[in-house]
C-alpha cells in the first residue's frame, strides 16, 4: 500500500501570514472593597497610562464604605468581573456563620445600602471568565465556589490542574504573588512578569481596596498583551478620606485603622 500522500494541486506561491500580534493593555483590578478613595487613583493612573480594557477578578464590595459608587464605577468601566466571596454573600440572604465577625457586619450593612438591581448584579456575576488568551477567577480554579486562599505552591498546583490558559488573574488573598509553573511551581512577589512560551502563569493583582501585604498603597496590575508583560502598580491614596467614610458610616473602627497598616 502507498502511505504518501497525494500530490498537491498546482497553484501559485504564497508566504504563509503570520498571525497578527494581539493588542491591548488590559489593567486588572481586584479586591476594591468599597473603597472609593482608592478605586478613583487606580482608575486614574490606568487611564494615564493609555490602557485600553479594564477587567475585575471580583469584591467590589464589602469592608469600606462606598459599596453604591464603587459598584457603578466598576460597571461602568470594567468589560468582565467575576464573583468574588464578597460579592457572593452580600447579595444573597444566607447567613454569614463562616464569616469573620467584622466582614460579617459589614456585610449586612452592605445589603442594606445597596440597591436591589446592584444586588441582583452582582448576583449574576461569574465565578470564572476568559478573556481573550487569559482567565479570570477571585479564588482558584478547581473549585471556585468553595473560596480557597493560594498562598503556597501545592494550593497553586491545584490551581494549576484546572488552568487553560497560560496566564490566569486572580486576588482573594489581597497579597500579590505570583505562581509560574514550569516542571515545578517557583512563586515570589513581583513588580513586572515577562510571560513566556512553555510556562503557565497564576499571577495575584493585589487588593485596590484593602491590601494585606504590609504596603498600604493601592495595588492593580496591567497586561499588555503585544509584548507579553504583567506588571504591578502601587499608588498612594485618600487613605484619611476611606477612614473618615468608614467611621461616618458606623462601620467597625479595626476596619479604617487597618487601612494604613497594610494588613
Ligand atoms: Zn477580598
Amino acid at each position: 500500500m502507498d502511505h504518501r500522500p497525494p500530490p498537491r494541486p498546482p497553484g501559485p506561491l504564497t508566504t504563509p501570514k503570520r498571525p497578527a500580534r494581539p493588542q491591548g493593555l488590559y489593567a486588572i483590578l481586584g479586591d476594591i472593597h468599597s473603597n472609593l478613595q482608592a478605586l478613583e487613583v487606580v482608575l486614574a493612573d490606568a487611564r494615564a497610562r493609555g490602557c485600553t480594557h479594564y477587567v475585575c477578578v471580583g469584591d467590589v464590595v464589602g469592608y469600606n464604605a462606598n459599596p453604591r459608587e464603587c459598584v457603578d464605577r466598576i460597571r461602568e468601566v470594567c468589560a468582565v468581573v467575576v464573583r468574588g466571596n464578597h460579592d457572593h454573600y452580600c447579595a444573597s440572604q444566607t447567613d454569614l456563620e463562616g464569616f469573620h465577625p467584622l466582614a460579617a457586619d459589614v456585610a449586612q450593612w452592605t445589603r442594606r445600602t445597596l440597591t436591589p438591581e446592584q444586588l441582583e448584579w452582582l448576583r449574576s456575576l461569574p465565578y470564572t471568565q476568559r478573556v481573550e488568551s487569559f482567565t479570570l477567577v477571585h479564588s482558584t480554579l478547581d473549585t471556585p465556589e468553595k473560596w480557597g486562599y493560594v498562598f503556597d505552591r501545592f494550593e497553586a498546583e491545584q490551581n494549576f490542574n484546572y488552568q487553560k490558559t497560560t496566564v490566569c488573574f486572580f486576588g482573594h488573598t489581597h497579597v500579590p504573588l505570583a505562581f509560574e509553573k514550569t516542571n515545578e511551581v517557583r512563586f515570589g512577589l513581583y513588580n513586572k512578569i515577562r510571560v513566556q512560551l512553555g510556562r503557565w502563569y497564576f499571577i495575584n493583582v493585589g487588593s485596590v481596596g484593602q491590601p494585606r501585604d504590609g504596603d498600604p498603597r493601592a495595588a492593580y496590575a496591567t497586561y499588555n498583551l503585544a509584548t507579553a508583560e504583567v506588571e504591578l502598580h502601587r499608588l498612594e491614596y485618600d487613605i484619611a478620606g476611606a477612614q473618615k467614610a468608614i467611621r461616618e458610616a458606623g462601620l467597625p473602627e479595626r476596619l479604617a485603622e487597618r487601612l494604613e497598616l497594610g494588613r
